[in-house]
Formats: C-alpha cells, structure tokens, sequence
C-alpha cells in the first residue's frame, strides 16, 4: 500500500525510460516523490505520458537499492560492505595493476544510455583520457549503432531527421521493424492522432503489431515479411520507385551526388530486386510492395519511423541506408513531414552516441584519428591521446576470453542479461581480474564483478538526457544520491583514486565543456535550457535556439550520398532441427531488461515473459495456450509459457527479454551486423516443443 502524501513542493524533470523524452512535474513531499504528474510544456510530449513515467518510478527507493559500495576478492566470495573510498582505491590500485602488467590496452569502459549526458561523457574522457586508450562503448552498440553508421555515412550525422511535431504534416506514415504503441506510447499517440486525420501509413513488421490494424487506425499496407529480409524488401521498394518514373529528380540533381545517384539507380533498376523476384524470400505478396511503394513515392510528405527491427540484424547498417536512399530518391528529406526518423529505445540513446561514447569517436561524432580534433581535446584536456579507435564491447569479450583484456568499468548496464550469446559474455566477463560495476541495483553483470559503486537513479541528480528527435531536456534534482554521491560524481572521484583530476561542481560545467569540444552542442547551456525549456542540436552560432530539421538545404555531409545496398542473407539459417525463426521485442508495460519496471506495480501487468506462436505451428506441436514449452536454439535453451497468437505469421515466433528468469538471450546468436557489431537479436533459429521442467 502506498499512502500518497499532499505535495509541498515540485521539480520538472525527464522520464528515464523511453526515448520519447517526456517532461514530468516530480511532486514531492519532504524527499519524497509522491506523484509524477506530465508536464504540459514539456516540448516532447505536451503534456502525455505513458503507464510507465507515469506510475514506475518507485525502484528508485526500492527496498534492493544498494546504497553502499562494496568488494569482494574473488566472484566467488560474499559481498563486503566498505567505505567509499576503499572500494574507489581498490578498484584503482586493480586497474593500475592490470595495466602495469597487461599493458594500457587491457582495460576499457562501457557507458549507459540511461545516464546523464554528462556522466557519459565523463566516463569516455576517463577512458581517453585516464585510462589511455579508447576502450570506451556504450549499450547503443546492440540497439542502434547501425542508425549511427547508416545515416553518417549517407546524411552525414548520427540522428534522426526530425522533431515529433514534424509527423503532423506527414500524408504517408511508414512504420519499419517498431511498435511504437508499446515502445514509444506517446510518440505513438501522436502519430495516431495524425492517422485518424487521413495519413496514409505502411506497417513493414514480421508481426501484426496494434498499428495495422487498432481503433480508428487502420494499415494501408502491412508487409509482414520474413525475419532476416529487411534489405530484400526495401531494395524492392525502390526497384519500384526507380523503374515507374517516382525519383524526384529536381530534388537529387539539387541535392544529391549524381555519380553515386546513377551508380545506385542501375543497381537498383535490375529486375532481381523487383517485387516479384523477392516475393518468396520476403514472403510478402509482389502487388502489395508494389502499392506500399507507389503510395510513398507518390505522397507530397512520406516520413519513415523504424526501431530495433531495422538495426539488430547482421544487415543493420545496410538496411539504414536503405531507408536513406529511398528518402533521398524521393525528395523526402529537409522539411516537415518528411524524413528518417529512429525511435530510440532508451532515454538517452541518442545522448550516449553524442557524447563520444564510440570507440572511435569524439562527441560530435569526430573520428579520433582526425588530427585537428583530438589535438583540440588533447589541448583542453592536457594529455596525449590515441588515434586508434579502441575495442568495441564484443571485442573486449573476446579479447578477455583470449586473455588480453583484464578490466572493465561499466556504468549502468547490465551486459550478462542485455548482450547476445550469454555464456560469451559470462566468459568473457569471468575471465577479467577486475570488473567494476556502478549501478543501482546488483544486476546479473555484478554476478561477475569484484567492486560495486552504488548508482543513483535519475531522481538523484543533475544532468541532461538527449531524446529521439536529439531535444536535450534537463534532469533536475529532486531528491539527494541515496549513496551520497550522483554517478558524475561516482566518475570524478574513481578518476581521482586512478590519479587522474577531473574538477567540475555542478553538472552545468560539464555541459560547459561538452559545449567548447563539440561544435553541434556550442550553443548549449544551462542558462539556455532554463530559457528554452529545451533545446534540439544542432545549437550553435547559426541555430543559436536548436534545429528541430535537419538538412533543409543541405545535407550536414555536402551532397545526399545514395549507398549500394546488396542484400545479403544472415548466416543464421533454418533447418530441419530448428524450423522456426525467433524474434524479439518489448510490452508497453515493461522496460528493457526489465530492472526498474520489475521492481514497480507495472509487473502486475506482465509477470513473465512469454512466447507467442501462430495457432498453425501450436497445432503442429500440440501446444496449447499457457502451455509451458521449451525454446531451443544452437546456442541454449530456455523454458516459457506459449500465448497462441494470430499476430504472428507460420514459422515465427517472438518473446519479450524482460525478465532476468526467462534469460531469452542465453538462445540468442553471436552474428552481427557487418559494420558495427550490433547483435542479430531478430533472427534466431529455433525449435519450440513443450516441457515439463520449468
Ligand atoms: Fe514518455 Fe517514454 Fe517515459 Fe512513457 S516511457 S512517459 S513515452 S518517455
């Protein structure tokens, strides 16, 4: 039961969920938050939110909130309670060791896109510019790092292409490999709210998400086609729109590099791309990408909105660029209602790329052999710095398993429950002599780890999160670290103990220094953001108040650049032993690896994770609804109860990852997608059979 008291005072602050980015009144009552009530000016969600701002921020004094730092010798040993600043000289003295032994390579760092853009900054420049090398990732390396590769590489920045509001003017909606009524509620409610005023929309999804087919909102088109097919089927699209005369032509010899133009069209002009010759590989009906296609093409504003079904595939970055060429080939990049627009899982995804959380990135997406560059940070930050890009998260595994990887410090990410091949990164994390972890709970990676640095949640500090459509809104105070210390100042202090000074008293002179090292971020202040109540980078000299569109007459890069797209077929492959392909995906009530939203009221709503299946392959196996079954693939097993659901197609199947119990990733592949290792968490090949052992 909880007594709600009668509020004496409020703080406006972010939601730490989704990358919707909704702005909340946290009324308070002495310390304690006794109510969060959506705030009507915040910019991204107008006064909405969803059951999970709402109503799922009481983990953050949970009774499993650790609060006290604590070591252990060995993983194998309990716990010790200890004082601050014995467990930061443990873990320093450790990594000092480890390094001194297995050379400055031998330790990195992982930051959260949960965290304030400024502790993630700080952690990278601890990396850089402590630990000596450019070891540093972030959890976007399996959500959406191919978004970052993908739209660099055509666009020339690493974000979406719009605000929120841009959707309003869109007449066709596309909607690819996201579901956004359970992902991103509230985003989602504005894009009904424009479908219910006539915008045409396209759903691209394996499954028969809300959207095809819900109250007053109804799917033009839905192309339902098989996992692993995405390339294959926007290579037919555009097939469609290059050989029946729907390129904007003003627009791409305006606007767009004509060698690379023509070299993509008689790519994309030959006829294995057609539809029809794609039809049994997509498993989607020639006429109907046909009809998805002309209503884009022909649409005075088609705006394109994709999630985790674009990017986790072993094609991720390809399919990116895909989304790109079609948007450049129809002129549908530059003004409202238009664009490229990933919806972002996490809160502060889009921040944690920005910040230079990359190992080959500054912020700003600046490669770090750019000599220009990282002599500015090396100037400011008085240290040399490397110019080769460091490890990437899998890459740090591997290199632990093969023994020259020894430490990590990861803040705010659960890696044993989150990354794919579990038993890869339990071994990989089982090999380290020295795993730090900073969180707020003790998560399954602090299983594996030899010092704990208690977290703060984001009722605790200071800060700044950067949304999907790249609005930085301020993250206030509203109650003291429950640890003592904020996780920036977690950071500060381990640098110290390392021997390398960070000084900062306030969040705000973080932002001070991201603001001079990062030119999209050089109009961004504190001040600003209390005027503006938030603001959307690029901020700078020419948008000193934000860009809620980008490349409106220009792209960031010169010329819009068309990338060849071959379809290539993931190595995961079906077969006798295991027929069906797995994919996963998220609840409206639950949040990724589910350690905050567990610990709230919203668990009522989804106790378990569960498998759904069509009735066609249930009756295959004499599987029944509710009917415990295991789940196999080649590389585990794991056992779940089946929903029998007409959502799916025959020969898929699809689970949610938010219970730590369930474990769907110990089934998962270790294949990833070619350009930046983003894990194939949507196609995995399984066998489903029903069981007895739970
Ligand atoms: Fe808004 Fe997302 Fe938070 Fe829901 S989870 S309140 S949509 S930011």
């Amino acid at each position: 039961v909880i007594t709600l008291g009668t509020p004496e005072r409020s703080v406006v602050t972010t939601c730490a969920y989704c990358g919707v980015g909704c702005s909340f009144k946290a009324e308070m009552k002495g310390n304690m938050v006794v109510r969060m009530v959506p705030y009507k000016d915040g910019k991204a969600n107008e006064g909405h939110s969803c059951v999970k701002g709402r109503f799922a921020w009481g983990y953050a004094t949970h009774k499993d909130r650790i609060t006290k730092p604590m070591i252990r010798e060995k993983i194998t040993d309990p716990w010790r309670e200890v004082s601050w600043n014995e467990a930061l000289t443990r873990a320093a003295s450790e990594f000092k060791r480890i390094q001194a032994r297995y050379g400055r390579n031998s330790i990195g760092g992982i930051t959260s896109s949960r965290c304030t853009n400024e502790e993630t900054f700080l952690v990278q420049k601890l990396v850089r510019a402590g630990f000596g090398n450019n070891n540093v990732d972030t959890c976007a390396r399996v959500c959406h790092s191919p978004t970052g590769y993908g739209l660099k590489a055509t666009l020339g920045t690493s974000a979406g292409t719009q605000d929120f509001a841009s959707v309003a003017e869109a007449d066709v909606i596309v909607v690819i490999g996201a579901n956004p009524t359970d992902g991103h509620p509230v985003f989602a409610s504005r894009m009904k709210r424009r479908l219910r005023e006539g915008a045409r929309l396209i759903v691209i999804d394996p499954r028969r998400i809300d959207l095809v087919r819900s109250p007053h909102v109804e799917a033009d088109y839905h192309l339902p086609l098989k996992p692993g097919t995405n390339v294959a089927m926007i290579n037919a699209i555009a097939h469609v729109i290059v050989t029946e005369g729907l390129i904007n032509e003003d627009y791409v010899r305006e606007r767009c590099d004509l060698d690379d133009f023509e070299v993509w069209a008689r790519f994309i002009a030959d006829e294995r791309h057609s539809p029809e010759a794609v039809e049994d590989l997509t498993g989607v009906p020639a006429a109907d990408v046909r009809g998805a296609a002309r209503l884009y093409g022909k649409a005075q504003n088609s705006a394109i909105y994709y999630g985790l079904g674009v990017t986790e595939h072993s094609q991720g970055s390809t399919m990116v660029m895909g989304m790109a060429n079609l948007a450049m080939a129809t002129g549908n990049i530059g003004r409202q209602g238009v664009g490229v627009n990933p919806l972002r899982g996490q809160n502060n995804v889009q921040g944690s790329c920005d910040m230079g959380s990359f190992p080959h990135e500054f912020s700003g997406y600046r490669h770090v052999s750019d000599d220009a560059t990282r002599q500015m940070f090396e100037t400011f930050w008085g240290v040399a710095l490397d110019n080769e890009p460091g490890l990437r998260i899998p890459n740090m595994l591997d290199e632990a398993v093969s023994g020259s990887f020894k430490g990590l410090y990861i803040q705010g990410e659960d890696i044993a429950q989150s990354d794919p091949d579990t038993q890869h990164v339990t071994a990989g994390l089982m090999a380290m002599e020295c795993v730090v972890i900073q969180d707020i709970f003790l998560n399954e990676t602090a299983k594996y780890a030899h010092v704990f640095l208690p977290g703060s949640s984001f009722l605790e500090k200071d800060g700044t999160f950067t949304n999907a459509e790249r609005r930085i809104n301020r993250v206030r105070k509203v109650m003291p670290p429950l640890s003592g210390m904020a996780d920036w100042e977690v950071t500060i202090a381990f640098a110290k103990a390392l021997g390398f000074e960070m000084s900062y008293e306030h969040p705000g002179q973080i932002m001070e220094e991201i603001a001079r090292l990062t030119p999209s971020f050089a109009g961004v202040s504190y001040e600003k953001l209390e005027k503006l109540g938030s603001i959307q980078w690029p901020c700078n000299d020419a948008a000193p108040f934000g860009t809620p569109t980008m490349h409106v007459d220009r792209f960031v890069r010169g010329k819009g650049k068309f990338m060849i797209t071959e379809f290539v077929p993931t190595e995961e492959r079906t077969g006798p032993r295991f027929p069906l392909i797995l994919t996963t995906g998220r609840i409206l009530t639950q949040y990724n690896v589910g350690a905050q939203t567990r610990r709230t009221a919203n668990s009522l709503w989804h106790e378990e994770d569960v498998l759904e299946i069509h009735p066609f392959d249930a009756e295959n196996r004499g599987i029944m609804e509710g009917d415990l079954v295991a789940l196999e693939s080649r590389s585990g097993d794991i056992a779940l109860r089946a929903r029998i659901s007409e959502r799916m197609q025959p020969g898929v199947v699809y689970t949610t990852f938010h219970h730590a119990k369930t474990g769907a990733n110990v089934i998962t592949t270790d294949y990833s997608d070619w350009a930046t290792n983003c894990p194939e968490y949507k196609v995995t090949a399984v066998q489903v059979r029903k069981t007895n052992r739970p």
